[in-house]
């Protein structure tokens, strides 16, 4: 341990106020708390990926455009020829990229709750962070809120998780044209969940001039390779690639992504699956005595317990072998609330179950 003199007098403030991003170890647990596909590959394509990287020059640096890889995403996501794809090291890499670029007066808007990467990497830059709370009830975008945000404090990045995590709604199309609108400073619109919503911003990116869209490939089911890119004007992203690190999408991932992304419609059939078990979730929990679950357009779902039993549920779950995330501690809108990434029908069975014991409802 170094002495703490020290540590103040090296390291910045706001670096030494944070705590550093949490993983709960899963070893042995039924992993429902990270919106993971819990999918694997068909034999037969594991043996003509392992054909594909076999070859893999290792020994050289990867491609730093990463230009096959790009290509096969503009021509996949239909993205208009007018602009450029940015590739992230995850798309937790992008926001990193865009907070950087920003003078250190800047400040960063979001609804609340919201991703935490965007609030964890502005404050890890010294930027002033902004949460507007969602509207209780429905988890709507607070319009006249966000608006006075924009107004008072002129953000130059706002973020938009569509849909969001973790309350896992589409907020309302209209809301969000009227912030892009109301604001000089950019809006990203992350899309995250994209392969379990069916409703994209991607096709208005020509309507404004300050819009971003952000995607990844992780909860599609590729979580361990880390991309994620982000579309926008060649301008824009031009900033963004200087200070982008030139090797920061590793051969093996290129080669492995542009690979999956060629066998699509084997992610297709397990969103397909992953969007049927929602629907059965949702309907079983909802049918739970004490618990609210709400529609999600994202392959988790976000439900609320009775008043202060959010963290017995959760140790239960966990003592029973499920481990789900529990959001009771943030605190807000999420009092009572957990959330449950959608697994197979059989981890779904199981959670659902530990769940009713835990109630004392089986
Ligand atoms: C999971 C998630 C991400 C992070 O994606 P990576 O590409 O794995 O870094 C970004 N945004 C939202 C809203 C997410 O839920």
């Amino acid at each position: 341990m170094m002495p703490n003199d020290i540590r103040t007098s090296i390291f910045r403030k706001e670096v030494l106020a944070m705590s550093a991003y949490k993983v709960a170890d899963a070893a042995g647990l039924i992993k429902l708390d990270a919106m993971e596909n819990p999918y694997h590959w068909p034999e037969d394509i594991k043996i003509s990926w392992l054909e594909t990287i076999k070859d893999c020059p290792m020994n050289r640096y990867p491609d730093p455009e990463a230009r096959q890889l790009v290509q096969t995403i503009k021509e996949l996501e239909q993205i208009p020829g007018q602009f450029d794809v940015l590739l992230g090291n995850g798309s937790d890499e992008i926001i990193q990229l865009l907070l950087m670029a920003l003078p250190p007066t800047a400040s960063v808007l979001a609804p609340a709750p919201g991703f935490v990467m965007y609030k964890q990497l502005s404050d890890s830059l010294g930027l002033s962070y902004h949460a507007v709370p969602l509207l209780a009830g429905n988890f709507e975008l607070d319009l006249p809120a966000m608006i006075a945000v924009v107004e008072q404090h002129q953000p130059a990045v706002i973020f938009i998780a569509y849909p969001n995590n973790p309350t896992g709604n589409l907020f309302s199309v209209s809301t969000i044209e009227k912030i892009i609108t109301s604001t000089k400073g950019l809006v990203v619109i992350d899309e995250a969940y994209a392969p379990f919503a069916h409703a994209s911003f991607m096709d208005r990116l020509v309507e404004y001039d300050n819009l971003l869209v952000m995607r990844t490939v992780s909860k599609l089911g590729l979580a361990g390779l880390r991309l994620g890119y982000l579309v926008g004007k060649p301008e824009c992203l031009g900033e963004l690639n200087k200070i982008r690190l030139p090797y920061n999408i590793n051969s093996l991932t290129q080669l492995t992504v542009n690979f999956a992304l060629r066998n699509k419609n084997l992610f297709d059939v397990q969103t397909q699956n992953i969007c049927g078990q929602r629907a059965t979730v949702l309907a079983t929990l909802n049918n739970l005595e004490g618990i609210t679950a709400y529609p999600s357009s994202a392959n988790f779902i976000l439900f609320r317990t009775q008043a202060g039993q959010a963290d017995a549920v959760f140790a239960s779950l966990k003592q029973q072998g499920v481990l789900i995330k529990n959001l009771n501690p943030q605190g807000g809108l999420l009092q009572d609330c957990l959330r449950v990434t959608v697994g197979t029908p059989d981890e779904n069975a199981a959670f659902l179950l530990a769940l009713a014991h835990s109630l004392g409802l089986e």
